[in-house]
């Protein structure tokens, strides 16, 4: 049985991560990968460009059951490490918005920059390899799998969350993690699109495809950013950020013109150019399209009236239902389209300095599979570099 210093489960952004860490430090890395391709998440990030970091990471950037346990790990491996690392490497970049660093060609420039460390470190790399048990003794760890059977002294469970299962999502860290006697906090889909069944479903259809500027705030977070209408109801990062903090049946507030004071705009406008037609006002501030879908379908008995004949009480309840709507979403669109599995593995059985299991110091969660979940913008990669490192760094001090 060949005899690894480390495991690692999962070729994605962590586990690679990790492997070429502790490759660089001389120590014999396996790399297992259910699928028949490392990092296809990496592949289909940022829209293929790969959002590999975000230059304003901070703690308060990502959701936990513990809001301090990522601090340890974020601060031995900064977003600057990962850039040094990219520009070693030559890779063309560039800042989209908000601190949010892109490839300017592809995200394949990021995971052939990971695979080729790897290879430079010596990791072994198998993929289309399914794990049937594992064996974790103190003295060392037993893998077998349908490729072979292997062994080694640490396990670095790099497995991700449960979204787009087509891309590897797989529930494997939190059965392992289960096996471990940790305890699982519940998972959800996070970064995701909501969907609607109530009458707000056809209007948003009707729009799909346009987007506007948008404040979404649930459960005392707000978010202001674009909001796309799809088929099925909202998109855009804004409505992203938004539902990995929105509980199933909870209303979500929206203010759909968040630069304007709707009430005291219409009513200063009615005294300024009365003559002006409603929907005309109402384009100045959104799409055409969407001005006219929404006065159809929300107000349609002021579609065809002029500012002067609007009541002052006709102007403060489209204030209202512009500046302070209340949506119900019916769901979200669900693990396929999420970016993210919010939830996990709990951070209190974990150390967070070195993500090792603290019953059982040979075994290590990383990545998306322990409960800390970052915003969109580059977030989540920023987590799966730092708790590899973190991991890579323990491993190394051990040998
Ligand atoms: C469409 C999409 C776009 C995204 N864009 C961005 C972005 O631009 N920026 C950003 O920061 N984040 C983005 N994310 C989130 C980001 O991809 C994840 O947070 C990150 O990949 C998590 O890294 P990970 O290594 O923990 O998990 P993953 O990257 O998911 O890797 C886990 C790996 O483990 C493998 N695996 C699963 N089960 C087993 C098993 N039993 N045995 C062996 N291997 C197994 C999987 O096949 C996979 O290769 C995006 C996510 C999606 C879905």
């Amino acid at each position: 049985m060949p005899k690894f210093d480390v495991i690692v489960l999962g070729a994605g952004a962590a586990g690679l991560m990790c492997a070429l860490k502790a490759g660089q430090k001389g120590l014999s890395v396996l790399v297992l990968e259910k699928s028949n391709k490392p990092g296809k998440k990496i592949l289909m990030s940022g829209g293929g460009r790969c959002n590999f970091t975000n230059q304003y990471a901070m703690p308060e950037n990502y959701l936990s059951n513990n809001p301090h346990f990522c601090k340890s790990a974020m601060s031995q491996y900064t977003v600057w490490d990962f850039i040094a690392m990219v520009e070693k490497h030559g890779i063309p970049y560039h800042e989209k918005e908000l601190g949010q660093l892109f490839c300017d060609r592809s995200s394949k420039d990021i995971l052939n920059m990971l695979l080729d460390e790897c290879d430079r470190a010596g990791v072994k790399i198998i993929t289309a390899c399914e794990t049937q048990t594992v064996d974790i003794q103190d003295e060392g760890v037993g893998l077998l799998t349908d490729v072979s059977a292997f062994s080694a002294k640490n396990l670095v469970v790099a497995t991700g969350g449960l979204s787009i299962p087509k891309m590897g999502g797989s529930g494997f860290g939190y059965q392992l993690a289960e096996q471990l006697g940790l305890d699982v906090l519940p998972k959800r889909a996070g970064l995701v699109p909501f969907i609607f069944s109530d009458s707000h479903k056809d209007l948003f259809a009707s729009l799909s495809g346009t987007s506007v500027l948008a404040s979404l705030t649930a459960n005392g977070q707000t978010f202001t950013h674009q909001v796309l209408f799809t088929h099925r109801g909202l998109s855009g990062p804004a409505v992203l950020q938004i539902s990995s903090y929105w509980d199933l049946g909870q209303p979500l507030r929206v203010d759909w013109m968040p630069d304007v004071d709707v009430g005291e705009a219409l009513i200063k406008a009615k005294e300024t150019s009365s003559k002006q037609a409603l929907l005309q006002w109402l384009t100045q501030q959104w799409p055409n399209k969407l001005a006219e879908a929404w006065l159809k379908h929300q107000f349609p008995e002021v579609l065809d009236k002029s500012l002067q004949q609007l009541s002052k009480a006709q102007c403060l309840t489209l204030a209202d239902a512009i500046n302070r709507c209340q949506l119900k979403p019916a769901g979200t669109e669900g693990y396929r389209t999420a970016e993210v599995t919010l939830g996990g593995v709990n951070t209190d059985a974990l150390s967070s300095k070195t993500m090792a299991v603290k019953t059982q110091p040979n075994v290590f969660f990383i990545g998306e599979v322990v409960d800390v979940t970052g915003h969109l913008g580059g977030f989540n990669f920023q987590w799966a570099w730092a708790s590899a490192h973190a991991t890579a760094n323990a491993l190394c001090l051990e040998k």
